[in-house]
């Protein structure tokens, strides 16, 4: 499926310590892919590509944030950004006018909305204006009743706009006074008038837009129909529980420049939720852990910070470099990166110089990284603090009593011996460079 595709992309950028725009544009293309399926505009989705490749290769990643996981974190960052924050809804009285197409959900929003609210501790009201669709009144008058709260309606009336006052009136002891309008095939100006007469009486704090999840290119012109008569300040999204992600919508959100206030995910009046970024991107993307790897990346990013104090790169240019040194580097490595990575947020340091080090010289496995733990353990303070004086016969004592082959302890001082050396070349940087280094 599609999020396996984008997890893919982001897998390929694992162990990475530098992003080239290879690989920032392949998961690019899988993002595209996703958000084009589920029917974002696709001027949307252009704009959203090119704030990811701007930022993934002219940002330089915080300190201990691998690129895999500082392109997830810009991918994430830049789609809250397209899909927005939730519309903000203060658990306080308020009038909100529903306004869409026949079908979009309206009818059943407003029951559901009233649900939510009730829930919250406030008494709702619906008011049902629908005077062109047969039934309208029974239908709302029916969720009304499986939402619990006020309703007020007149089948006899066909002026929706003296349903509208008049209702406000008969429902002005409830919190939340929810109004319903009519809604037909097109937007006839006749319809929108209607919806104008009834916000004028109204007076809503929040003119809600209820999108069907299926709506397609046509969100766009709808949209600012809507937002051109009564003005749109956030949008409903219905039947997010059939195969349709939403992503359509997006369109009058931007043409709107508001925000998603619910979510319609079925057709009982429980079927309800507040809009939450991530939940909407991981569906909008297929990938149900988004946020839960998201988290991940700030967490590793907070511990990286507090970590910081305990241990730096300058660290290593400050005196002798010995095992008890390359022991602490190879524990924050875990935490900080591959160490190239690490040098190059050194500025002055970076790219070019690491570049020109033999592949395998800051090179420490995770497997090798674990015997070399068993094997300092098995090492005396002075052969930590002076490794250079394990020969042959300590060396054989270092193997028997840490289990690991002669071979490896032998690999471990020439890495030391390696990563020394690197550092000395280091230590003749001036004054300024150290400073700057210090700071980081
Ligand atoms: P209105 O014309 O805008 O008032 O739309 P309605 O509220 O009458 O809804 C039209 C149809 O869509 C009805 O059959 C509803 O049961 C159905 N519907 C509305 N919201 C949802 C939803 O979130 N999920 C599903 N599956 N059906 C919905
Ligand atoms: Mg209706």
């Amino acid at each position: 499926d599609l999020g396996s595709s984008l997890r893919g992309a982001l897998d390929g950028l694992r162990g990475k310590s530098r992003i080239s725009e290879e690989d920032v544009q392949a998961v690019v293309k899988e993002i595209q892919r996703s958000l084009l399926q589920a029917d974002v505009d696709v001027d949307l989705v252009m704009d959203l590509s090119d704030s990811i490749e701007t930022r993934a290769l002219e940002e330089e990643p915080p300190a201990g944030t691998s690129a895999r996981d500082w392109v997830l974190r810009i991918v994430y960052e830049e789609l809250v950004e397209l899909v927005g924050e939730s519309t903000e809804l203060p658990l306080e009285p308020q009038t909100i006018v529903l306004a869409g197409l026949q079908g979009s959900g309206k009818t059943t929003s407003a029951a559901k909305i009233a649900w939510w609210f009730s829930k919250k501790g406030l008494r709702p009201a619906v008011i049902q204006t629908d005077t062109w669709r047969p039934g309208a009144y029974e239908q709302a008058e029916e969720m009304a009743e499986r939402a619990e709260v006020d309703f007020y309606g007149d089948p006899d009336e066909d002026d929706a706009v003296k349903i509208a006052r008049e209702g406000l009136e008969a429902t002005a002891d409830a919190d939340v006074q929810i109004v319903d309008t009519a809604g037909r095939h097109a937007l006839e100006d006749g319809l929108i008038d209607e919806l104008e007469d009834i916000e004028s009486v109204a007076d809503p704090d929040h003119n809600l837009l209820v999108l069907d999840a299926a709506i397609g290119q046509e969100a766009k012109e709808q949209a600012s129909r809507f937002e051109g008569a009564v003005g749109i300040d956030g949008v409903v999204i219905t039947k997010l529980d059939g195969t349709a992600k939403g992503g359509g919508a997006l369109a009058a959100v931007n043409e709107t420049d508001s925000t998603i206030a619910f979510l319609g995910t079925g057709e009982t009046v429980k079927d309800v939720e507040r809009f939450e970024p991530s939940g909407f991107i991981s569906r909008l993307l297929g990938m149900g852990d988004l946020k839960q790897l998201t988290e991940r990346v700030e967490r590793a990013m907070e511990e990286t910070q507090e970590e910081e104090g305990d241990w730096g790169p300058e660290d290593m240019l400050d005196g002798e470099f010995t095992l008890k040194d390359m022991r602490k580097q190879m524990e924050a490595m875990n935490k900080m990166g591959p160490l190239d990575q690490v040098m190059d947020m050194i500025p002055g340091l970076g790219g070019g110089m690491m570049d020109q080090l033999p592949d395998d010289a800051m090179d420490v496995t995770q497997e090798r990284m674990r015997d070399f733990e068993v094997i300092m353990d098995s090492m005396t303070d002075d052969e930590l603090e002076n490794p250079r004086q394990i020969g042959r016969s300590r060396t054989e004592r270092i193997a028997r009593g840490s289990g690991k082959p002669e071979e490896r302890i032998r690999e471990l001082l020439e890495q030391h011996k390696m990563m020394d050396r690197t550092l000395n070349q280091f230590q003749g940087m001036g004054d300024a460079d150290m400073e700057r280094m210090m700071k980081q």
